[in-house]
C-alpha cells in the first residue's frame, strides 16, 4: 500500500513518510536516494549543512520521476541566517539540488542567541512569495520560538520539524502546533536505531503484528499524526520502513508504547544550538 498525503495548511500535499538524509556521505547519497525512490519514497529530507544536496539531486534526475511527484526539502544552516544570507544561501541549495523549486524550505535551528531567525523566515516569506519554494517552515523552534514567528510574521510555517519519538514524545509541542494548524515533523523519528528499538515492549508488539521494532515505531508516528523521515542506508530497512501501512496498532498497543516515555533527547536543546 502507498504512502499517504497530508495537506499542509497552505493547501500543499505532502507525503506524510519520507526518506531523510543526515550524516549520509554525498557519494552515498545518490545510491541511497536512488533505493529510496525505488522502493516508492518520494519525499526527501535533506539540509545544506549535511553536505549531500548534489548526490541526493543527482538521484532526482536519474529516477526520471516527474518533477511534481517528489517532495524536496531542504534547510537553511545556522550560519547563513539574517535577511540577505538567507536569499544566498537558499541559491546555493537550489544550485546544488539541480532544481528550479524546493517543495519546502526550512529554518534548520532558531539560533537564539543570534536572534536572527525572524529576519531569516522572512526571507524565506520572499522565497515563497517568488514561488521558489511551495512552502516554508521551520525547525526545532520550541513554542516561545514559534509564538514570537507567528507575532511577527505573515506565512504561517507548515511545520516544525523537531526531535520526536517514543523515548520523547513531546505532547505539548504537538498540541501547540495542532491548535495553530502547524504539522509536526519528527526527526530522529526511530530514536537513531539506537536503545529505543532494542525495547522488549517494543519486541512484544512488533511480535503480535508481525512486525519490526522499526515498523511498529513508524506506526506509532503516523497515528499520531505526524509526519516521519526515517533514514537507512540499507536497501533491506529502506524497504521495510516504508512498508507500514499493512497494520494498525490498537489502543491497548499505544498505551503500551506511551510508558516508553522517559523524557529523553538525543540531540541537543534548541535554546542552546548555534
Ligand atoms: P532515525 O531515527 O531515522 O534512525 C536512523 C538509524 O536507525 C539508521 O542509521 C540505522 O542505524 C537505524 N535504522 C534505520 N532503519 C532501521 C530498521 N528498519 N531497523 C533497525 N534499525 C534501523 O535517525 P536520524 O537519521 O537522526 O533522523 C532521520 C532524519 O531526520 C535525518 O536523516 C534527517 O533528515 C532528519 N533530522 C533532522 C534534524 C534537525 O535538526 N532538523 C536532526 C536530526 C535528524
Amino acid at each position: 500500500s502507498t504512502v499517504p498525503f497530508v495537506t499542509l495548511n497552505n493547501g500543499l500535499r505532502m507525503p506524510q513518510l519520507g526518506f531523510g538524509v543526515w550524516q549520509v556521505p554525498d557519494d552515498q547519497a545518490t545510491e541511497a536516494v536512488g533505493h529510496a525512490l525505488d522502493a516508492g519514497y518520494r519525499s526527501i529530507d535533506t539540509a545544506a549543512v549535511y553536505g549531500n544536496e548534489e548526490g541526493t539531486g543527482r538521484a532526482l534526475a536519474a529516477s526520471g520521476l516527474p518533477r511534481e511527484e517528489l517532495f524536496v526539502t531542504t534547510k537553511l544552516w545556522n550560519g547563513d541566517q539574517g535577511h540577505d544570507a538567507t536569499l544566498r544561501a537558499f541559491d546555493v541549495s537550489l544550485e546544488k539540488l539541480g532544481l528550479d523549486y524546493v517543495d519546502l524550505y526550512l529554518i534548520h535551528w532558531p539560533v537564539p542567541s543570534k536572534d536572527l531567525y525572524i529576519e531569516s523566515y522572512k526571507a524565506l516569506e520572499k522565497i515563497h512569495a517568488d514561488g521558489r519554494a511551495k512552502a516554508i517552515g521551520v525547525s526545532n523552534f520550541t513554542t516561545a520560538h514559534l509564538r514570537r514567528l507567528l507575532e511577527e510574521t505573515d506565512v504561517v510555517p507548515v511545520l516544525n520539524q523537531i526531535e520526536l519519538h517514543p523515548n520523547f514524545p513531546q505532547a505539548e509541542q504537538r498540541a501547540f502546533h495542532s491548535s495553530h494548524d502547524i504539522h509536526t515533523e519528527a526527526w530522529s523519528p526511530l530514536g537513531q536505531g539506537k536503545g529505543l528499538l532494542d525495547d522488549e515492549e517494543l519486541a512484544r508488539i512488533a511480535a503480535k503484528h508481525g512486525a519490526t521494532a522499526a515498523q511498529v515505531v513508524l506506526r506509532w508516528h503516523l497515528q499520531l499524526g505526524n509526519i516521519v523521515i526515517p533514514k537507512s542506508v540499507t536497501p533491506s530497512r529502506i524497504k521495510e520502513n516504508i512498508d507500514v501501512f499493512g497494520f494498525e496498532l490498537d489502543d491497548a498497543d499505544l498505551e503500551a508504547l506511551a510508558e516508553l516515555d522517559t523524557d529523553t533527547r538525543l540531540g541537543s536543546h534548541p535554546d542552546h544550538v548555534g
